[in-house]
């Protein structure tokens, strides 16, 4: 898909077969700086205003061969890198972000103490990897769900255009608000929270990833029958009855659990270099 916002989208050569899985003996290896020039080549930081820095957060050793993607940077996904004996870990929400008071203290204290010592490299990408257009987290629900963004500007909404629009990849509409709710719990394997607009067919489906509630008005502005995302707060539930416009949360988590895989999975591929996906369940 050719993307108005990502120019340089994938590298050449993305489109071509995976090679077989890398083992981690196997794998050579890249150093830290060239791995993280890969990373931003891809995702493309610098396009972004973002609530924290992107790119490498936590400097571990200087050779990686094995990655560890996962949602957040949690310490249960930093014990289950040490345990992998990764030498770095890729994910969506890491450490740092605008607002912190800075203390290396309670929970932070942990999570940075473990990758410190175990000299693993923690590199964040959040509102980058939301909007790569192939490998993002927006991109990636979208491929479960069976949706595709309308071509060009017209399949983005809102704030740094991260919003999509579309409809079915078969162009159908959904017979009610509800078969959309049904189809997102059977494609994410949990429940969600639905609260229906107008009733009768759904074809402008938006969505973006996360705790995205607060575009629900911008997903309206754009012309949606229904806004995907992952949380929701008081005041969507009122919009979407006033203004006939339905709101599905599918949880902030089980809506961003695709981008990071994806994208590590295609540098690791590009590179050389053993993958894997760990997912730490959570029920928000
Ligand atoms: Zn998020």
């Amino acid at each position: 898909m050719s993307d108005p916002f990502f120019p340089l989208s994938l590298a050449p050569g993305a489109e071509s077969p995976a090679p077989e899985r890398v083992s981690a003996e196997a794998a050579p290896g890249v150093g830290r700086q060239a791995l993280l020039a890969h990373f931003d080549a891809l995702l493309q930081p610098e396009r972004f205003k973002d609530y924290g820095p992107n790119g490498l957060q936590v400097e571990g050793r200087p050779w990686v061969r094995r990655i560890v993607s996962g949602v957040t940077a949690s310490l249960a996904l930093i014990e289950a890198a040490v345990a992998c004996e990764a030498d770095a870990v890729f994910v969506h929400h890491g450490l740092f972000w605008r607002g912190q008071d800075g203390r290396v203290t309670g929970w932070m204290k942990q999570r940075l103490a473990l990758l410190l010592k175990h000299e693993i490299n923690l590199f964040a990408y959040h509102l980058p990897l939301d909007a790569h257009p192939l490998l993002g987290n927006n991109a990636q629900l979208g491929l479960r769900l069976g949706l595709q963004a309308f071509e060009g500007l017209a399949g983005r909404f809102g704030d740094q255009a991260l919003g999509w629009l579309g409809q079915r990849v078969d162009k159908a509409a959904f017979a009610s608000p509800a078969e959309l709710a049904l189809l997102t719990e059977r494609a994410l394997g949990r429940p969600v929270t639905l609260v229906p607009g107008r009733d009768g067919p759904v074809e402008r489906i938006a969505w973006c990833t996360g705790g995205a509630q607060g575009h629900f008005e911008e997903a309206i502005a754009a012309g949606a029958h229904a806004f995907i995302t992952g949380e929701i707060s008081e005041p969507q539930a009122h919009y979407a009855r006033e203004m006939g416009v339905s709101f599905i949360a599918c949880g902030h988590h089980a809506s961003e659990r695709y981008g990071a895989p994806a994208a590590a999975g295609h540098v690791a591929e590009q590179l050389g270099l053993f993958h894997q996906f760990i997912d730490v369940d959570n029920p928000a």
